[in-house]
């Protein structure tokens, strides 16, 4: 680690970030300057390469992650359009608030949060609600870790037509995947996870011929994915309103390390390395996971709560915390779990470094397990 950190994010985003990544941020742009318009032109045509090429275009927005989800889910659904929405989890439970708020109609195929999504269950519910139009689900359910199977879905989506979202936002960048491997219309990611820039914008990569028809469907101004998109396009570049600069500049840095590492599969070979070294480690010490691993993913891992009633969350945080880990905390209903991120700038020996530091933890507060 390094001694200029305070301490590790092992957390969902935003994630610990290289030196060279945030120094990349040291430099003002203008935003309707051309130096700037084409360092955006070029971002979005590595996104589409990222995602495997093709007839697919890539369109940035700023706000957080769920600001691109809103945007996509406001923009590309047609007045009388209805969706289908997965619901495993608190990202898969957005979707579904996204839509109330909209009004877009909607049906939600809701399962446990350790249950991953069925195929044959969407199958049924496609065919016993007439009308739907669009499916969004969640590929990596960052409330748990757990992975929905996002080509299974994308096949049935071809079947009956339906055009598919996939919030892909903390999967992106690190799980090997392409638009047609997915079969995904709309993937949608943000800078702050796996391609591990800072926070700032969103993105979307959409099939061109089914995005160009979406134009005026949008629900909301600034949330105008399509028009967003159109300036993009036409402008060479640029943005609607003032865009996140610095936040571009440094997710550049953060692609050019992402090719220097060895591209998306090299990046999730070393985020598997980190979350088989931490569920081992753990296990040894003697944590359970809650996720089962046919459904676990390798960008966050879920651990139950030990037995033991000295055990907190608040104590074991500031015990990791001041061993300069920051560990995240669970987000379900029916079980008592914390969450340990294994993306961004992490390796493999501050896993190894992050268990130590979690026995050490565990006898400072007199914890056995
Ligand atoms: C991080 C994340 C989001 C977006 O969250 P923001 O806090 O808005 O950046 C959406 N979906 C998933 C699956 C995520 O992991």
């Amino acid at each position: 680690m390094d001694n200029d950190i305070p301490y590790l994010l092992l957390t969902p985003g935003p994630l610990t970030t290289s030196r060279t990544v945030k120094q990349a941020m040291m430099r003002d742009y203008c935003t309707w300057d051309d130096d700037y318009n084409a360092i955006v032109s070029d971002v979005r045509r590595r996104l589409v390469a990222l995602a495997g090429g093709g007839n697919y275009t890539a369109v940035l927005m700023q706000g957080s992650g769920t600001f691109s989800v809103e945007a996509t889910l406001g923009s590309v659904v047609p007045p009388d359009g209805k969706l289908l929405l997965v619901d495993n989890g608190a990202y898969g439970h957005r979707l579904v608030e996204i839509a109330e708020r909209l009004n877009i109609d909607h049906v939600v195929v809701s399962l446990p949060e350790i249950q991953a999504a069925d195929p044959s269950g969407i199958e049924e519910t496609l065919a016993a609600e007439p009308g739907i139009t669009h499916i969004a689900m969640v590929h990596c359910e960052t409330t748990t870790g757990l992975l929905n199977p996002a080509a299974e879905v994308g096949k049935i989506a071809r079947k009956h037509g339906a055009t598919y979202i996939l919030d892909a936002m903390s999967s992106f960048g690190g799980v090997p995947m392409t638009m047609e491997d997915v079969g995904a219309h709309y993937l949608i990611s943000s800078a702050n996870k796996c391609i591990q820039g800072v926070p700032g914008f969103g993105f979307v990569i959409a099939h061109r011929p089914t995005f160009e028809q979406t134009r005026g469907w949008a629900r909301s101004l600034s949330l105008d994915l399509f028009d967003q998109w159109q300036t993009m396009e036409s402008g060479g570049g640029k943005w609607r309103y003032t865009s996140p600069t610095h936040t571009v500049r440094a997710f550049v840095q953060a692609l050019d390390e992402l090719d220097e590492e060895g591209g998306i599969k090299a990046r999730s070979k070393r985020y598997a390395e980190n979350h088989r070294l931490l569920v081992e480690g753990m296990q040894r010490i003697g944590f359970r996971t809650l996720i089962a691993p046919e459904h676990q993913s390798h960008i966050i891992t879920s651990f139950l709560y030990p037995d033991d009633a000295k055990f907190t969350f608040d104590a074991f945080y500031k015990a990791m915390k001041a061993r300069r880990f920051v560990l995240y905390p669970g987000k379900i209903s029916n079980a008592d779990t914390f969450r340990i991120g294994n993306i961004g700038h992490v390796f493999p020996d501050d896993i190894r470094l992050l268990l130590k530091c979690v026995d050490e933890a565990l006898e400072e507060m007199g914890v056995r397990i």
